[in-house]
């Protein structure tokens, strides 16, 4: 085969995707971006672009597709956003001016995990999260390249590192070490992260800490490294790292989250019916951020919990200035976002008025609080700084009618600069002069309908019709003849013609020269403009805190430092507000330090679940900080809380729903301490009855003898409520029912001791089935009622599980017994076949 020629253009490009294999690389071609080959063919398809070729007649036509450079940006969106790398190729050099092929280059890699400036974005915090490890122990970093914000951690197994990446929601992994192929399976298969590899180190004394253990070192340097290596811009906004420990929060895994319904919720993966929806009366973006980061991590220190109590207490208190500090807010902008834009680079003249409003309603704010005049504001007060220079320096030199973009003028306000001022009276004045000269040369000449016009061509000029060429005075020179009129030019006019084009001219290009001058100026400040940004958001969050409290009827809960949890009339306040407060019925939750654990039986749609869940509702919202939806609350500060509520297969990794459910289990099993929280909902359900209910028993007995955390376990197995018989630390609570003239009416009501009965089948009535089906269920029921009482006189619960299971536990039999004794190594051939006969006997 004769290969076939190609053009230095396309072996240009073919040097540039060799740079690039993961990605799609964009190469920009005069007014549009082009796609080549295998890019061409699948970013044709993803995108709904035509396929087109290079070469049409070649034998091997190249694959080519193109988006116009103005769109692109929604194109690169789309990609990012279905998991891809992107790399823009930019041409370098003006065409016109290139001798040979113009020279491009790589100016960007857009990829999930760094992706900045989406038109989808929102405001949603974006982790690009890298990975490395020494030994047995991980070290994870992370940053959000929107706000700069850089952070880094260690883990002590991979399993935690998973638990990790999935908090944090990432999309994009940077790995500095080669994984296995398990933890590729893991990480690129089930959790469809896109995994890059990056080997190098970035050294930046400024951001990694220098006394940070050698792998956080690394990690923290191999994350900055790739950083740079896709941003290849300035990232003067990137901030200094923070060491944080998995154990400085409470500690949640993904699934509780989902299952608790935290921050989205689990069935619709909306925002409506979770708890973020209910918490939510920020009025900026950065405390609406900041709200979901304190959902997602509640603190574990009391001290810190208090300082926010402190201060939501305080914003009750004080309603109308709270009123006002609301409103104050309102006018504050997303400048977390507006910092990293002028570190990019990519500010606008609109990102600068913003970020002066913002400024300006500083002080405002600043006042409410000082006016409230309470010690516990005084931190939040100092970190208030309205950075009034920076302030009056965009108010002063920014139109506030300025445009949408840099070129088109009119930026920079009258008075900021001089020969601006003078260039724009030029412009100005230019033309009151012209029409003094019109005036002037139509009444000298007595050419009536003289005028002077302009266009581009000719610039500004006489228009004399032919009837009238013979009054042309003699100072006039001829610059263009037309069928009808000429175009006649003076030495005056082009005088101040020449002003006024210069003027413009200078004036748009000194226009733009200041504008980046004080764009220079305000990337000094980025380090103030993200500690403002940080003060602002926790004012939002707690004034939101505050707000809810009012609306929600919240009370200030109180940590008890013995194991002692006292609810009363406690709700679950997304419940509660998606049904109506009338419709609600409190439950209290009363758990003494001796009593670690309530199972909790009563029919189905009762309200186990909501009573289980609405106590993991108020001890997150305490531990955020948050006053909780209670008459009274004391709690004790929880270390984590594991859940296993509702069935999820998770088809994905390939588990089905009772593997989900006992690797949930075992989860809280090894890892929960006596400071945790547990919440079992129907653990075992999943299986087999007996089998089930023999998991279930064996894990209550574990947890109370072993572990000691409070556990809310809601189950249907009535026979395991005999066991607070022989567990001391175990009681009894039901959902209580009203049965009257054969009608069930759920109470909703938390009451002491188990449930009497059940009422599946009345369940089954409501949800609308058969009325003969529902008289056949009811019939089995009897039968099987009947059969159990003769199997099970005694009705006690262990009892039900002998027998009728595959004895796993029972005493050994004697044959298996004499055959362990038997001491095969030491024994002649004839003696083990005496032996093996005797045993044949016994059995
Ligand atoms: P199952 O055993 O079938 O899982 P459950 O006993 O766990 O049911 P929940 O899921 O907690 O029951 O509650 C079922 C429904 O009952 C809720 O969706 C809600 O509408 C209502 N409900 C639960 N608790 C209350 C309450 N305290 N006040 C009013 N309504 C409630």
């Amino acid at each position: 085969m004769i290969k076939e020629k190609i053009s230095p253009g396309m072996q240009q490009y073919l040097d540039i995707k060799a740079q690039h294999p993961d990605a799609f690389l964009l190469f920009r071609m005069g007014d549009f971006y082009e796609l080549f080959y295998d890019d061409a063919v699948e970013a044709a398809q993803i995108l709904e672009l035509t396929l087109t070729s290079r070469n049409k007649n070649a034998e091997n036509p190249i694959p080519m597709a193109g988006v116009p450079y103005h769109a692109a940006q929604q194109y690169i969106d789309t990609l990012v956003e279905l998991g891809h790398k992107v790399a823009i190729a930019e041409q370098m050099e003006d065409p016109k001016q290139a001798v040979g092929v113009v020279k491009r280059a790589v100016v960007q890699i857009v990829t999930p995990g760094t992706v900045v400036d989406s038109t989808k974005t929102d405001s949603e915090s974006n982790f690009l999260v890298a990975l490395d490890h020494a030994g047995a122990e991980y070290a994870l970093s992370y940053m959000d390249l929107t706000t700069g914000q850089f952070f880094v951690t260690k883990l002590s197994d991979f399993a935690a590192v998973c638990g990790e990446v999935r908090n944090l929601r990432a999309r994009e992994l940077v790995l500095g070490f080669d994984l296995t192929e398990d933890q590729q399976a893991i990480l690129g298969n089930q959790m469809n992260l896109l995994l890059s590899l990056e080997k190098e180190v970035a050294e930046d004394i400024q951001l990694i800490n220098p006394s940070l253990s050698p792998v956080e070192k690394t990690v923290a340097g191999k994350l900055l490294r790739y950083v740079h290596r896709t941003q290849l811009r300035e990232l003067s906004h990137l901030q200094k790292i923070q060491r944080y420990e998995i154990k400085d929060y409470l500690q949640m895994d993904y699934a509780t989250k989902a299952s608790l319904d935290l921050l989205e919720n689990g069935r619709t993966g909306k925002k409506h019916g979770s708890l973020y929806w209910l918490m939510d009366q920020t009025k900026t973006a950065m405390g609406m951020r900041l709200l979901r980061t304190w959902i997602d991590r509640p603190l574990v220190d009391k001290e810190r919990i208090l300082e926010r109590q402190n201060i939501v207490q305080v914003f009750l208190d004080s309603f109308f200035e709270r009123s006002d500090l609301t409103e104050s807010l309102k006018g504050v902008y997303d400048i977390e976002r507006l910092a990293s834009r002028v570190s990019f680079g990519k500010t606008l003249p609109k990102d600068l008025l913003q970020l002066a409003q913002t400024l300006g309603n500083v002080p405002a704010i600043k006042a409410i609080l000082e006016q409230i005049n309470h010690p516990s504001l005084a931190v939040l007060i100092a970190q208030l700084d309205a950075i009034p220079e920076l302030h009056a320096l965009i108010s002063a030199a920014i139109d506030p009618d300025a445009q949408g973009t840099i070129s088109e003028g009119n930026i920079i306000k009258t008075g900021f600069d001089q020969q601006l001022d003078q260039y724009r009276i030029v412009m100005r004045e230019g033309t009151g002069w012209i029409a003094e000269m019109e005036a002037k040369e139509r009444a000298s000449s007595g050419i009536n309908n003289l005028k002077i016009d302009y266009n581009k061509k000719d610039g500004y000029y006489f228009h004399v019709t032919n009837s009238n060429l013979g009054q042309v005075p003699d100072h006039f020179f001829r610059k263009a003849t037309l069928k009808n009129s000429e175009r006649y030019g003076t030495e005056e006019l082009a005088k101040i013609e020449g002003q006024m084009l210069e003027a413009r001219d200078k004036s748009s290009n000194l226009e733009y020269e200041i504008f980046m001058r004080i764009r220079q100026e305000v990337e000094k400040y980025i380090g103030r403009l993200q500690s403002l940004a940080k003060a602002l958001a926790t004012v939002d969050v707690l004034q939101s805190f505050a707000v809810v409290a009012e609306l929600q009827h919240l009370v200030r809960p109180n940590f008890t430092a013995s194991r002692t949890i006292a609810v009363e009339n406690g709700r679950h306040p997304v419940v509660e507000k998606v049904m109506g407060a009338q419709s609600y019925i409190p439950n209290s939750v009363n758990l003494d330090d001796q009593t670690h654990m309530q199972l909790i039986t009563g029919p189905n749609m009762s309200g186990k679940s909501t009573y289980m869940r609405q106590l993991a509702i108020i001890v997150i919202m305490a531990q955020m900080g948050s006053f909780v939806p209670a008459d009274q609350a004391d709690v004790p500060i929880f270390d984590a809380i594991f859940t296993r509520i509702g069935a999820a297969d998770d088809l994905i990794s390939g588990q089905s729903t009772f593997m989900v459910e006992m690797m949930e289990a075992n989860k809280a099993v090894r890892l929960a301490s006596s400071d945790s929280l547990i919440l079992f909902d129907e653990l075992g359900r999943g299986t087999a009855t007996y089998d089930g209910m023999a998991l279930a028993q064996a894990i209550i007995e574990h947890i109370h003898n072993h572990i000691g955390a409070k556990t809310l376990f809601a189950t249907h197995y009535h026979e395991l409520t005999s066991l607070d018989q022989e567990l001391y630390h175990l009681e009894n609570v039901h959902v209580s029912t009203l049965e009257k003239n054969g009608q069930v009416t759920f109470l909703h009501k938390i009451a002491a001791g188990p449930a009497d009965k059940s009422y599946g089948i009345h369940v089954a009535k409501i949800a609308g089935l058969p009325e003969s089906l529902l008289q056949r269920a009811d019939h089995i029921l009897q039968e099987l009622e009947k059969q159990s009482a003769q199997v099970s006189p005694s009705k006690e619960a262990p009892s039900l599980l002998t027998n009728q299971q595959l004895d796993l536990f029972v005493p050994e039999h004697p044959v298996i017994t004499a055959l362990q004794d038997l001491d095969v190594y030491n024994m002649t051939p004839m003696e083990a076949m005496n032996a093996l006969a005797a045993l044949k006997q016994k059995l």
